[in-house]
Parts: structure tokens; C-alpha cells; sequence
């Protein structure tokens, strides 16, 4: 493995992204994005991984790791766009734990790619009707976004050609870890070629993750952003030990009662819990709504809106907030 390099989040600031080498069709993406320099993360990966380079990059969601592997990979795809009609499958694979991200990922990539007309993209999520996905998978893609689940099952079938891929980017694989899709992420890799570009995008470079960068990627380069998120200064942390659940609830219950707290946001780990928590809540008489995933986008938004308009004093919300 390559040296561990530590960015510090102030470094060189200044230098916008005319440095890099993209594309004209990116910077004009970049700038229509109102992006005027680059996050640490993207000055960090950006050079890396258009050098070819495999990577493991500890960074945070809001960091703008998005747009730091899919601004390269793009740039890699208009090298060389031109489409060969025998070949099937996608170039580049980006897998992501759930579907939100994997939507989001699809987003930056039309974002960024929106003035490359060839670009060809699917997306790959549970929760759909089969058929339309495979209409969508079929034939030559340039970029495949999925969770491991649905793809593995797409590949299973024999309906998904990933010996053409050419970069294979795990998004949060952390959380991919945590919500137990090692085994489909090691199918998945199986299936396309040892020479791709690998790169790992994860909050935690330790453990597991450690472990599975060091069977798929080859000679890596290690980055790990700085952070002074952890210590926000305009956020104190207190921590409560709970001896269950019902102590947990009741705690929760004695805080939120406090009236100087004008609006909350309480995060839960699955869906399943911010409807319970929010239930009872409710039922504890708080000014209470739930936020997650599994709601309707058009839920979701007239709960973001009450919640801007202060017709909701608590959200109880999954990751997706
Ligand atoms: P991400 O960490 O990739 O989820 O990105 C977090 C947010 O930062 C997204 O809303 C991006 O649109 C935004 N973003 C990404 N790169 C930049 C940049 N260089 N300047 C300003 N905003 C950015």
C-alpha cells in the first residue's frame, strides 16, 4: 500500500478547478453548478485518480466526494467516448448503500455530465419492477449506479455483462459493511476485470473496510481528509448512557419537554425506528413528524416544508435529512 496521506480541509484553498486538466464540458458543468473551488476532498482525489491510481479515501458525506470521483471518471469516459456496438455492460460501476445515494450519485453524474451528449446512465435500486430496469441496463452503458442487492440479482440472472467495467467505485462502503452486503460487494467485484481503476469512498478507513480494500483494490493510495466537523464549535455533545430502550425513551421524553428548545431533529438508524420514535412521541403529545427514505418524495417535502415553517417543532429522521 501507498503512504497514508493526511489532507488538512484548509489546503490550498485558493486554486480553483482549472488546474486539473478536465474537460471544458466539466468546467462549464463545474461553473453552471456555481462551484468556485474545489472541496479538500476532490483537490485531494481529483489528481489521483486521473492518474490511474487505485484509492481508499476517508471523507465525510457533505465533504463533496461525489463530484470527487465522478468529475475524474467522467473525464477518464471522454478520452476515449467512443461507443463500440458489440460491447455491453457498463464502464464505470459506482456502488452505494441505499437507494437515496445511489439517486443522488445519479444526479451529480447527469449534473456534471450534462453537456456530454453520449453519456449513456442507469441507475440499479430495489424496490422497482425488474423490467424496466433491464430495458434500462441493456446493451452499453458509460456509468451504472446500484445498491449490491438488485445488481447482484441482475448479474445472477446472466443479464449483466461487467467484464467491461473500467473503474469500480464503492460509495460509503462503510455502510454497505454495516448493512451486511460484503458478500454481494465480492460477487459483484469478481465479475469485473482485475485491471480496473478501484476506488473506496468510506468514513472509516479501519476494520472491516480495511479488510475488503485490501482484497479488491491494488496498491492504493490512502487519503484521509481532516474533519473539524466532529468538533463543531456551535454544537455541544453530551452523551447519556441509557440502560434500555424504556430508560432511552424516557430520557429523550425528559429533554425534549425542555421549552428553550424551539425546533429538533432526532436521528434514528433505520426507518422502521423513526416511525416508532415519532409515534410515540406523538402520542407523548410533542408537535412531532417522521423522515425517511421509505416516504414518498412528495411526503417528504411537505414535512420538510412544515418543519421550515415551524408547523413541526421535532423531526425524527434517518440519515436521508
Ligand atoms: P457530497 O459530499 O458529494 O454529498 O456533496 C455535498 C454537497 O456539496 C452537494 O450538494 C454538492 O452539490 C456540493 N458540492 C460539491 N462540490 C462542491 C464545490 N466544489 N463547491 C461547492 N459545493 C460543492
Amino acid at each position: 500500500m501507498n503512504d497514508s496521506t493526511c489532507v488538512p480541509e484548509s489546503a490550498n484553498a485558493s486554486t480553483d478547478f482549472s488546474g486539473f486538466g478536465l474537460h471544458d464540458a466539466l468546467l462549464k458543468a463545474i461553473d453552471q453548478a456555481g462551484y468556485k473551488v474545489p472541496t479538500p476532498v476532490q483537490r485531494a482525489t481529483l489528481p489521483a485518480v486521473l492518474q490511474g491510481s487505485d484509492l481508499m479515501v476517508c471523507s465525510a458525506t457533505g465533504s463533496g466526494k461525489t463530484a470527487a470521483f465522478v468529475l475524474p471518471t467522467l473525464q477518464r469516459l471522454s478520452n476515449t467516448p467512443s461507443r463500440n456496438p458489440g460491447r455491453s455492460g457498463p464502464r464505470v460501476l459506482v456502488l452505494a448503500p441505499t437507494r437515496e445515494l445511489v439517486l443522488q450519485v445519479a444526479k451529480a453524474c447527469e449534473t456534471y455530465g450534462k453537456y456530454f451528449r453520449w453519456l449513456r446512465l442507469a441507475t440499479v435500486v430495489g424496490g422497482v419492477p425488474y423490467a424496466a430496469q433491464l430495458k434500462a441496463i441493456r446493451g452499453s452503458l458509460d456509468v451504472l449506479v446500484a445498491t449490491p442487492g438488485r445488481l447482484l440479482d441482475h448479474l445472477n440472472s446472466g443479464r449483466l455483462n461487467l467484464s467491461n467495467v473500467e473503474v469500480l467505485v464503492l460509495d460509503e462502503a462503510d455502510r454497505m459493511l454495516d448493512m451486511g452486503f460484503i458478500e454481494d460487494i465480492q460477487s459483484i467485484a469478481s465479475a469485473t476485470p482485475r485491471s480496473r481503476q478501484t476506488l473506496l469512498f468510506s468514513a472509516t478507513l479501519a476494520g472491516r473496510v480495511a479488510t475488503l480494500a485490501s482484497d479488491l483494490l491494488r496498491d492504493p493510495q490512502r487519503l484521509e481528509l481532516e474533519s473539524h466537523r466532529d468538533t463543531h464549535e456551535n454544537i455541544s455533545q453530551r452523551l447519556h448512557w441509557a440502560d434500555s430502550r424504556a430508560h432511552k425513551e424516557r430520557l429523550l421524553d425528559r429533554l425534549l419537554v425542555d421549552p428553550t428548545i424551539d425546533q429538533a431533529i432526532i436521528f434514528t438508524s433505520t426507518q422502521h425506528d423513526a416511525e416508532r420514535v415519532a409515534s410515540q412521541l406523538a402520542q407523548g403529545g410533542h408537535d412531532v413528524a417522521p423522515l425517511h427514505g421509505g416516504m414518498p418524495q412528495g411526503v417528504r417535502n411537505r414535512t420538510l416544508n412544515a418543519l421550515r415553517q415551524r408547523r413541526v417543532r421535532l423531526l425524527v429522521a434517518t440519515d436521508v435529512a
